[in-house]
Formats: structure tokens, C-alpha cells, sequence
């Protein structure tokens, strides 16, 4: 018999994030596919608050790991609490949600426990009596679809990737287990934390719309002129109005090492694509964009799309948009700017 756990971080004062009731939501759906219970295990500076939040989840037993050594993320300190937890619970599948805090402490939990960990997982079901595991590859071309049989298995699963369970309210009753951390566990210290200033920042993965802006933005227009500082000025007031996800073609960023117009703001941390990232808002808008690498691979988990181009003819705008506009993206941006404003 499977003993499922959901294993999470906690934030002190505040109710369980999306990231872990999209967990608890595969947790739930797991345990009943196999016709057993689930229980949830938390560390943090303060659980209590997240843990009432799933109380009424249908979790059957609540473990925690709290302290101020517990408040950050720290390699050392994670790792030992998380491996009390799941020690304690004597769960054979624990789910995490795959947030960067935990993806860094699963493979290392996994070699402790003498288990398996996968992570960016974007499936858990039951198959033939086999629990089934999928994930993406090759830059999110192809998904496959496995099994292990070693246990536990620490399944992180990719945020997105399915609808998270509602938050409830209630008493949990957590048991809570003391971790003593040795000196060299609480070596690193967090100070403090620096977040990118302005509009223009890449992840924004709860925001609903992804603008990929592409290499036309910096071409020469019909004045046969470029206008690049008009560009930034238009795209960042649209970010500042809309708070969308700025993504950009691979031209586009690698302008700046070419000599060539750039719009100052873009990295290539904005780059979707083949060899860039594979978002998953639910709306795409791309400008100025030609690319096949952008609307093929980078839009591939965009539900509704959208194009603005010159060019009628732009074979991967207008088959891989759901809506083509055949128009200036300078005007079209500039006016719905105007109309955000009003
Ligand atoms: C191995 C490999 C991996 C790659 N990986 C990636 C990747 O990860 N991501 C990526 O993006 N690319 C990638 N590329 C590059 C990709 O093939 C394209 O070259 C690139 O995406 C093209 O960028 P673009 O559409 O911005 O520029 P362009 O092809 O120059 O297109 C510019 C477009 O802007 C339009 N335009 C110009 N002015 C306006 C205006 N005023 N209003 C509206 N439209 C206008 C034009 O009509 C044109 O369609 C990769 C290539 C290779 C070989």
C-alpha cells in the first residue's frame, strides 16, 4: 500500500500559495485513484496558518517542521527538515510543489532517503495500476510518460501544470517534529531580497498575458528610419498598464551584441523559444515577431494567441495565431496603450 505525502514550504502568516494547492490538488486526486489517504508535511517559520488553510483538503494527518531557522531558503536547513518529515510520515510517494526552494533540496533528499526524485512534472496518474509520471523533453517537443519502482519517489510537479485545489478553513492538527540544525547548517544567512525594478521583468508566471515583442520593433519602418526609443516607450507603458509577461524573440536580444538598435530593457532571459523558455500564460500577444522558434516552441502552452504584423504574408504569425492583425504594431500598441489609459 502507497503512503502519499505533500510536502511543502510554508511562509509565516500566510495561507497556502497556489504552487501547493495545485500539489494538494494531485495529492487528493492520487490517493483516491489508489483508494488511500494522503498527509501533508510542512516546514517554515510558521506552518499553522498554511496548514488551516487545507484543513478541510482531506489530508488525514498534518506534520511540521517549524523555527526561525526555517524561515528561508537555505540548502542545509531545508534538506534536514524536509528529510525529517518524510521520515517521519514513512510516505513511499511524496508530491512537492516544484518551486525553485524546493526542486534544490529533492535530488539530494531522495540519495538521503535511498529513493528517487523527478522533477518538472506535469502529470501524476494511475495507469493499469501503475502510477505514471509525465514530463516534458527536448525543449518541450516531446512529453513522456514513466514509471519507477523505487520508493520513496519524490514527484515535483511542475506549477501550472494542473488547477489547484480551493483553499479551505479550519484547524489543522499538526504534529510538529523539532529538528536540531548543527552550526554548519545555519552558515548561510538571507539578507534580504532584490526583486528586477521596473515593469519589464520576465517571470511573471501568474500573469495572464505574455507579450513576446520580436526584431521589428528595431527595424527600419516605412520612414526608413528605425525608432527604437519609440519602441521601449510603447512596450514598457503597455507592461506598466497591463503587468503582462515580457517575452522576446531570439533576434531581438541578440541585436545588442550585433551593433545594432536594442531596446535596453531585454535580456536573454526574455527569449521564448527553442532555446529560450516555454511560458504557460493563458493569452499570447506577439509583435513585430516572425520567428518559428517563438511561436512554435514558445507558445506552445498558450491557449489564446494573438499577432500584430506588417507583413500578411508572415507564415508563423498567422498559422500559429489564433488572430492576425495586419497592421503597424507601433500604432496598434499606441492606441490600445491610449485605450488602457482611459
Ligand atoms: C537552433 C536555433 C534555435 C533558435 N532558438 C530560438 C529561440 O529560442 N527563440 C527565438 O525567438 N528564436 C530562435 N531562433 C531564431 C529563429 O529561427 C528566428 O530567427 C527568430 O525567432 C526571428 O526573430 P524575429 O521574428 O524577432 O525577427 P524577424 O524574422 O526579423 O521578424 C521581424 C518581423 O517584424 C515584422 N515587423 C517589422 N516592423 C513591424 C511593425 N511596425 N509592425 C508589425 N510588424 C512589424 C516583420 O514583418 C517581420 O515579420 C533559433 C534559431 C536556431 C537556428
Amino acid at each position: 500500500m502507497e503512503k502519499i505525502l505533500l510536502l511543502g514550504f510554508a511562509e509565516a502568516g500566510q495561507t497556502a500559495d497556489k504552487q501547493l494547492l495545485e500539489a494538494a490538488a494531485a495529492a487528493s486526486k492520487l490517493a483516491s485513484d489508489l483508494n488511500t489517504t494522503w498527509d501533508i508535511a510542512l516546514a517554515g517559520k510558521e506552518i499553522q496558518t498554511a496548514a488551516n488553510s487545507l484543513a478541510g483538503s482531506g489530508a488525514a494527518h498534518f506534520f511540521g517542521v517549524e523555527g526561525d531557522d526555517f524561515e528561508s531558503a537555505r540548502y542545509a536547513s531545508d534538506l534536514l527538515a524536509v528529510e525529517a518529515l518524510v521520515k517521519k510520515s514513512e510516505a513511499t510517494l511524496v508530491i512537492v510543489p516544484g518551486t525553485s526552494r524546493a526542486n534544490r533540496v529533492v535530488s539530494a533528499l531522495s540519495a538521503r532517503l535511498n529513493g528517487r526524485a523527478d522533477t518538472h512534472l506535469t502529470g501524476i496518474t494511475v495507469r493499469d495500476g501503475k502510477i505514471t509520471v509525465s514530463r516534458w523533453y527536448y525543449r518541450q517537443r516531446m512529453e513522456g510518460a514513466f514509471t519507477r519502482p523505487q520508493r520513496p519517489w519524490i514527484l515535483a510537479l511542475e506549477p501550472g501544470s494542473i488547477a489547484p485545489a480551493a483553499p479551505s478553513a479550519g484547524t489543522a492538527a499538526v504534529e510538529k517534529i523539532t529538528v536540531e540544525l548543527p552550526e554548519n547548517a545555519k552558515r548561510t544567512k538571507v539578507l534580504g531580497m532584490k526583486t528586477p525594478a521596473g515593469t519589464a521583468q520576465t517571470i511573471r508566471p501568474d500573469a495572464k498575458l505574455l507579450f513576446v515583442a520580436g526584431a521589428g520593433w528595431t527595424k527600419k519602418q516605412a520612414d526608413g528610419q528605425s525608432h527604437a526609443a519609440d519602441a521601449e516607450s510603447i512596450i514598457l507603458q503597455f507592461l506598466d498598464k497591463t503587468q503582462a509577461s515580457l517575452g522576446s524573440t531570439k533576434s531581438l536580444v541578440d541585436m545588442s551584441g550585433e551593433g545594432n538598435a536594442v531596446l535596453s530593457f531585454m535580456t536573454h532571459l526574455n527569449q521564448v523559444g527553442q532555446t529560450g523558455s516555454t511560458p504557460r500564460h493563458p493569452k499570447g500577444l506577439a509583435t513585430c515577431c516572425h520567428g518559428e522558434e517563438p511561436h512554435v516552441v514558445g507558445w506552445r502552452f498558450i491557449k489564446e494567441r494573438r499577432a500584430v504584423n506588417v507583413d500578411a504574408n508572415c507564415g508563423w504569425a498567422r498559422g500559429k495565431a489564433d488572430v492576425l492583425y495586419v497592421a503597424d504594431a507601433f500604432a496598434v500598441m499606441a492606441k490600445v496603450n491610449e485605450l488602457l489609459s482611459k
